[in-house]
């Protein structure tokens, strides 16, 4: 990650990688572009989502965002960190205390980005668009002002 991330748009990703993996078991996404405007998730899958369920996930990711769970960092040694986190989405310069981000109770991933403070401040998220194609499924989303 070696780009200036918005916190409010890269926050959300954390919530709706959570809610993905809690919703299908299929892994948060192996690619993201994170903008301010938009952004998008690409995820491991293997059929297009149904309308019901592109309902449920923004459903989901908005009532994380409207309990206003704090948004807390603590660090691990990284042996510790990989009991719990795949570290493979981490550039090299993580080094060996590993900083988890802490979404309430409800996500835990290792991140080196910036985050809001408490996830009130991330606002509305709208799923703008699904697609599938060749094994990915594509979520392109935004957040209302
Ligand atoms: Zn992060």
């Amino acid at each position: 990650m070696n780009k200036e991330y918005d916190p409010r748009m890269h926050s959300a990703e954390h919530i709706l990688n959570q809610t993905m993996v809690r919703m299908f078991n299929k892994g948060r996404s192996f690619s993201a572009h994170i903008e301010k405007k938009k952004s998008k998730c690409d995820y491991h899958f293997e059929r297009e989502l149904t309308a019901a369920e592109q309902v449920e996930i923004e459903s989901k990711v908005n009532q994380i965002i409207n309990q206003n769970l704090a948004v807390t960092e603590n660090f691990l040694p990284r042996e510790e960190a990989l009991k719990d986190f795949s570290l493979d989405k981490l550039p090299d310069q993580a080094g060996d205390n590993i900083r988890i981000i802490k979404i309430g109770d409800y996500d835990a991933c290792p991140c080196i980005g910036k985050h809001v403070s408490s996830t009130k401040e991330i606002g509305g998220f709208r799923i703008i668009s699904s697609n599938f194609e060749n094994g990915v499924l594509r979520l392109r989303f935004k957040l209302n002002d």
